[in-house]
C-alpha cells in the first residue's frame, strides 16, 4: 500500500515560498542576504487595521461567524467594487476565504471537472497550474511575449480554445511580470471569450498596486454578459500588507458562491473571525496609507528597472503594476562560474545566491525560462546594494 495518495505525490511545494525558507535559513546562519524573492510588502499593517483587530479581540468576537464571511466584511467588499469598477454584487454573491490562494483553491474545486480545459498566460502565478490539476483540471499553458509586453493575444487566446475550454485565467496586474490590461485590451479579450463561451477567472488582487496614473479596469465591469462569465478573484494581503492575516475574497454568480461554500464548510469553516473584523476596516477605512505604500513601490520600481536595464546583456520591461520585475537574463546562458555552466533560470538564481547573495525567482517556476523575477517590496538600500551584488557577480561570468 503507497503511504501517499498520487494527488500528493503529484505536486511539489510552492516555489516562491521554497527560496524564501533557503534565503532565511542562510541568513540564520549570519550570511547578509539581499532578498528579491518574497511577494509581501516589506511594510507593517496599517494601524487603523490592527486597532479594529485589537477591539475584536477585546469584544469577544472570537468565535465561529459565518461560512462564507461576515455581513460587515461582505458590505464593506460589496461598496468597493461598486466604487472601483462599478459592478454591483449581492452578498449572495460573495465569498470571504482564508486569503486570495484559498478563494482561487475552492472557485477550481468547484467549477472544473477531470478534463476542464484552462487557459493560463504564461509567465503565471505559480499556484495556478497545480490548483486548477488538483481539482482535476487541465492547464493549457500560452506563452506571451517580453514585446507583447506579457499580454496574452486574442489571436493566440482563440488558437488555444477547444471545446474543453471552460475558463481563462487572468491576473491583471500581474505577478510576476507587473503587466496590467488596458481597458482596450480587455475588450478585445472579452470578445473572444464571449464568441467562444468560457469563464473568466479574474485575478484582481494587485489592483491598486499601479503607477504611472494606470487605470486599473476589471473585464467584469465590460458588460452584463462579462459580468456573468467571470468570477473574480482578489484579497486585502498586497494592497495592506496583511499578507499574514490570510483573507481572500471571491465574487461571482450566486451558484458558483454557494457552491464554494459548501466546499468552505466542509474543509476550512470560515475565515479568522479577527482578520476578518480588521479586513472590513481595511476595505472600508482611510485609503491614505495605501497611497504612501503605492508611492513608496513606484520609486523602487523606477530605479530597480533603470539598473537592471542598464547591466549588459539583461532587458527588464518597465510593469505597470505589482511590485515585481521579470528581468531577461537569457544572454548569461550557456556561460561558466568556475567551471560550471549556467544553462536556465534556475542554475543562474542559485548562482545568484551562492555567489552574490541574492536571493530571486527563476522564471522556470512562472512557465518563462529566460528570466528571473525580482520583488521589489524591499527596501531601496537592500534594493541598490542586491543590484551591485547581481552587476558584480555576472562580471565573474564567462
Ligand atoms: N494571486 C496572486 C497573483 C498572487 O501573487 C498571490 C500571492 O502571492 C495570491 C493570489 C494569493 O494571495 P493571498 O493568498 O496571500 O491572499
Amino acid at each position: 500500500m503507497n503511504l501517499l495518495s498520487n494527488r500528493a505525490k503529484s505536486l511539489k511545494p510552492s516555489p516562491t515560498l521554497a527560496i524564501n525558507a533557503k534565503a532565511k535559513s542562510m541568513q540564520a546562519q549570519g550570511i547578509h542576504v539581499i532578498s528579491f524573492g518574497a511577494g509581501e510588502p516589506d511594510f507593517d499593517t496599517p494601524d487603523n487595521i490592527k486597532r479594529a483587530a485589537k477591539k475584536a479581540i477585546d469584544d469577544g468576537f472570537t468565535k465561529y461567524t459565518p461560512v462564507g464571511g461576515i455581513d460587515e466584511l461582505k458590505d464593506a467588499i460589496i461598496n468597493k467594487f461598486k466604487k472601483d469598477s462599478q459592478l454591483t454584487y449581492k452578498r449572495s454573491e460573495i465569498l470571504v476565504s482564508c486569503g486570495g490562494k484559498h478563494s482561487f483553491y475552492n472557485l477550481a474545486q468547484a467549477i472544473f471537472d477531470q478534463g476542464d480545459e484552462v487557459i493560463i498566460p504564461a509567465p503565471y502565478w505559480v499556484s495556478y497550474p497545480p490548483m486548477v490539476a488538483l481539482a482535476g483540471g487541465t492547464p493549457v499553458i500560452v506563452a506571451t511575449t517580453e514585446k507583447n509586453e506579457f499580454k496574452i493575444t486574442p489571436e493566440d487566446l482563440r488558437k488555444a480554445m477547444t471545446p474543453k475550454t471552460k475558463a481563462l485565467v487572468m491576473n491583471s496586474p500581474s505577478n510576476p511580470t507587473g503587466s496590467a490590461y488596458t481597458k482596450k485590451d480587455l475588450e478585445k479579450i472579452a470578445e473572444v471569450v464571449v464568441s467562444k463561451n468560457c469563464f473568466v477567472i479574474s485575478d484582481e488582487i494587485y489592483e491598486k498596486i499601479v503607477y504611472d496614473g494606470f487605470q486599473f479596469v476589471s473585464i467584469a465591469s465590460l458588460s452584463e454578459e462579462m459580468k456573468k462569465k467571470t468570477i473574480i478573484v482578489h484579497g486585502v494581503a498586497k494592497t495592506y500588507a496583511m499578507t499574514g492575516w490570510r483573507i481572500g475574497y471571491t465574487a461571482g454568480s450566486e451558484e458558483i458562491v454557494s457552491a464554494m461554500n459548501n466546499i468552505q464548510s466542509q474543509s476550512t469553516s470560515n475565515p479568522t473571525s479577527i482578520a476578518q473584523k480588521a479586513s472590513a476596516e481595511a476595505l472600508a477605512g482611510p485609503q491614505s496609507e495605501v497611497e504612501k505604500m503605492v508611492l513608496a513601490f513606484g520609486q523602487r520600481r523606477n530605479y530597480i528597472v533603470d539598473r537592471l536595464n542598464k547591466i549588459p546583456g539583461v532587458s527588464c520591461y518597465k510593469p505597470a503594476g505589482a511590485f515585481y520585475v521579470f528581468p531577461n537574463f537569457s544572454s548569461y546562458y550557456g556561460k561558466s562560474y568556475r567551471g560550471k555552466k549556467i544553462e536556465n533560470s534556475t542554475h543562474l538564481a542559485d548562482f545568484f545566491l551562492d555567489v552574490a547573495r541574492v536571493a530571486v525567482v527563476p522564471g522556470v517556476e512562472f512557465g518563462a525560462d529566460p528570466f528571473e523575477r525580482l520583488s521589489y517590496a524591499t527596501a531601496m538600500e537592500d534594493i541598490r546594494e542586491g543590484l551591485n551584488r547581481i552587476e558584480e557577480a555576472l562580471k565573474e561570468l564567462s
